[in-house]
């Protein structure tokens, strides 16, 4: 066992950073008031609500008002796509989104189809690419809203989200992004990209948990997600996480403010480890797009063995890393993303995530090549069906 864990599941939450921790403390304590109270102690509050909404459209390069602060990615989500089709009814009941959303997206469109909505899910190719022309071709005189993601979650393949956005604004079709995983990855601008609404979450950008935006463009028919007193303009009911969304707020503004150094860090630890391990261990194939992927994305699937053996072999050497088939609801049923991809099951369960952010160095990836080819190697003599393939 090594001292320390080595993290490489930046995908999946990152740790709040020391400014970000000193912006939020006093909104615990000395700074408790109430957002909506119209004392000094409340204005406080509701300046720092305030200050967070400015910062997250800086990033984004919205208008404040069009910032409405949630409980997390999963709500901005679930809000945005069941806002505008409950909203839009009366224009229309068909939705398009993909195959590889994350399942904020897939369960909630899931959950309209039982409401009456159709859903079309385009399919993606080896890389998990969508075609910008696939959408043109699958809106309908129905389509109300077209809901697709900036970049992967599992294997970090990144949208060609702009040519997206110039199709739906061509038809009139609402436009939503799930940019949950390329905030702080990708410089992102709504006006560029021609997003109506674009969900986030401050825990993948070094922010608090529980806290998340949507950017819902001015003029976007949606409805309210909860009811209750005026917060966020009425549109999101309930007394403000003031500390959270002032994390977030710190959180998006660094993250703006380092994008470039950030970036090309990630992509020195990514292009080498893929390299290292693609020359290094026979059998391995990497999941996604070569270029067109997040920075610090990598996912790999090992032929002739399975992903969570190797999760633990990782773990009790110090290593947090994810694999493709680990599914939320404790089953091992490979990752919708990887089939989508057309990887067969066996190939699926053999996948590792690796995500690597900002305390990550060069030595974290010396230990890395120093254990993963033996434990590969390993796992792969307990394997029958390699032993029949190297016979
Ligand atoms: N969308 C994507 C692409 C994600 O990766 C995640 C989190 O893993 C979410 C949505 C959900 O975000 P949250 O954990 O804030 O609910």
């Amino acid at each position: 066992m090594t001292e320390k864990t080595i993290y490489f599941d930046h995908a999946a939450t990152t740790a709040v950073k020391p400014e970000v921790i000193e912006a939020m403390m006093p909104f615990f304590g000395e700074k408790y008031g109430n957002a909506s109270s119209v004392y000094s102690i409340g204005r406080e509050s509701k300046k720092a609500v305030e200050e967070a909404r400015d910062q997250v459209s800086l990033a984004l390069k919205s208008q404040s008002k069009e910032i409405f602060f949630t409980g997390s990615g999963t709500e901005a989500d679930n809000w945005a796509i069941k806002g505008v089709a409950y909203a839009n009814r009366d224009k229309g009941n068909h939705i398009i989104t993909t195959n590889i959303e994350h399942h904020a997206v897939l369960h909630t469109c899931g959950f309209l189809e039982k409401e009456g909505f159709k859903v079309t899910y385009l399919p993606v190719d080896k890389y998990g690419l969508i075609d910008s022309e696939q959408v043109r071709e699958a809106i309908r005189p129905d389509t109300i809203l077209v809901s697709v993601m900036y970049a992967n979650n599992e294997i970090g393949t990144i949208q060609p989200i702009a040519e997206i956005g110039r199709i739906t604004k061509e038809k009139g079709v609402f436009f939503h992004t799930d940019a949950v995983q390329a905030i702080g990855n990708v410089k992102i601008d709504v006006e560029n990209i021609n997003a109506d609404l674009l969900s986030l979450s401050a825990h993948k950008f070094y922010g608090p948990k529980g806290v998340g935006a949507l950017y819902v463009r001015r003029g976007t028919k949606i409805t309210s997600f909860i009811h209750g007193g005026a917060q966020e303009r009425g549109r999101r009911a309930s007394t403000e996480n003031t500390a959270g969304i002032v994390g977030l707020g710190k959180a998006i503004e660094i993250a703006a403010r380092n994008i470039d150094s950030y970036n090309n860090k990630l992509l020195e630890l990514r292009e080498r480890t893929i390299n290292e391990v693609l020359d290094k261990i026979p059998y391995v194939r990497l999941n996604g797009h070569r270029q067109k992927r997040l920075p610090g994305n990598i996912n790999f699937s090992f032929e002739f063995i399975e992903g969570e053996s190797l999760l633990l072999m990782l773990d009790m050497k110090g290593i947090a890393a994810s694999s493709g088939s680990a599914c939320t609801s404790g089953s091992l049923d490979p990752s919708h993303v990887l089939l989508s991809i057309g990887l067969p099951h066996e190939i699926a369960h053999g996948s590792l995530r690796l995500t690597f952010g900002a305390e990550n160095t060069h030595s974290d990836i010396d230990y890395l090549m120093e254990i993963l080819p033996g434990i590969v190697g390993k796992l792969r003599e307990m394997s029958p069906l390699y032993e029949t393939e190297n016979r």
